[in-house]
């Protein structure tokens, strides 16, 4: 969907963009359960990049304890537990600026996918930039999904990342859909981007062929020692028009609010739900800063009446997803 017709919608009075986002929310996820998805930071700190929102690069002091590839034990003992907690997609997070074919932390990558995927849950990993023959392998290990996010518009990516290109993301994620596997792309909010960014922003996420098929829409986590670090907190109204625009213009996507919902209040986030939010990452931590606890989610999902994912209702067919 072009920047104009976005912009729009946008800027339409609220209660009417949240009307027309619903109306494209139920049309498409009508039923639906809200996903949980749970997050694992497999190889944390260190990293070369300069991203100026994150506590793992190595450019900043963060406090950020670094740690190696984790043993394979450790994650697929991770993947048990968030299956056993009622996550139904498993990600693993690495702190690299990308990964290599032929390498041996990418032979290791793969092996603890082939063993994750063998969970029932959906595979998800973030591991930086790759090119066509790591996308190839990964799929065939078992990965469902592969997230990278353009985080921002082209315009203003200079100003949060000197160590790579917009361009470079765009790449990345171009080999992920020649491979076959599923895009997850979304963006941060609360960067001092303005409006019209995080428009540019939806505009280029609508705009592959295929659409992705999660976007997760972070709001920025304030972290000590970074240049954001004194970034003031998004206005949820602002969240929430976000929320409905992504909902508008990739219908079909999962629309993720992913990090930052500790600086959300409940009615908040019931507010994102009903503008067209329907995953959320569960779980006490997200790669290494904070999540709501998992209790007081399932807690609110179901004071909202919202149907929560669980291998439960995902393996029993379209009986379990019917409409309210
Ligand atoms: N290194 C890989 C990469 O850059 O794609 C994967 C890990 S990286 C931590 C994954 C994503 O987490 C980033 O693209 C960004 O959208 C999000 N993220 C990282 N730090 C964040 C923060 N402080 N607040 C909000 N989102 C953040
Ligand atoms: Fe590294 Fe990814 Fe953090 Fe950037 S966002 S510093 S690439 S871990």
């Amino acid at each position: 969907m072009n920047f104009d017709r976005l912009h729009t919608l946008y800027h339409q009075p609220l209660f009417d963009l949240i009307s027309r986002s619903r109306a494209v929310h139920l049309e498409h996820w009508r039923g639906k359960s809200v996903q949980r998805c749970s997050l694992l930071s497999i190889k944390t700190g260190g990293c070369s990049e300069d991203c100026a929102y994150c506590a793992q690069s190595a450019h900043y002091s963060t406090g950020i304890e670094r740690e190696d590839l984790l043993p394979l034990e450790r994650i697929l003992s991770a993947a048990k537990q968030a299956r056993a907690q009622g996550a139904t997609r498993f990600c693993m997070g690495a702190a690299w600026r990308g990964v290599h074919d032929g390498t041996d932390k990418f032979e290791r990558v793969l092996e603890t996918v082939r063993e994750v995927s063998q969970l029932g849950m959906e595979v998800c990993v973030t591991l930086g930039q790759i090119g066509d023959d790591e996308a190839v392998k990964l799929k065939a290990a078992g990965v469902t999904a592969y997230n990278h996010n353009i985080d921002t518009s082209p315009d203003f990516y200079p100003r949060i990342v000197s160590t790579h290109t917009f361009q470079d993301r765009v790449d990345t994620i171009r080999a992920v859909q020649r491979s076959g596997m599923s895009v997850c792309s979304g963006g941060i909010i609360g960067m001092g981007e303005s409006v019209d960014d995080r428009l540019h922003m939806l505009e280029i996420l609508s705009e592959f062929d295929p659409q992705p098929e999660s976007v997760p829409i972070n709001c920025l986590m304030t972290m000590p020692g970074t240049p954001l670090a004194d970034a003031p907190p998004v206005d949820i109204f602002d969240l929430v028009r976000l929320i409905a625009v992504a909902r508008i213009a990739i219908p079909r996507a999962r629309v993720r609010l992913a990090a930052g919902r500790t600086r959300i209040t409940r009615e908040g986030q019931a507010f994102c739900f009903f503008a067209g939010a329907n995953s959320i990452f569960f779980g006490d931590k997200l790669l290494t800063a904070e999540n709501p606890a998992a209790t007081a989610d399932v807690k609110l999902l179901r004071e909202l009446g919202l149907r929560i994912d669980s291998h439960e209702t995902r393996n029993c067919g379209p009986a379990g997803l019917v409409s309210r």
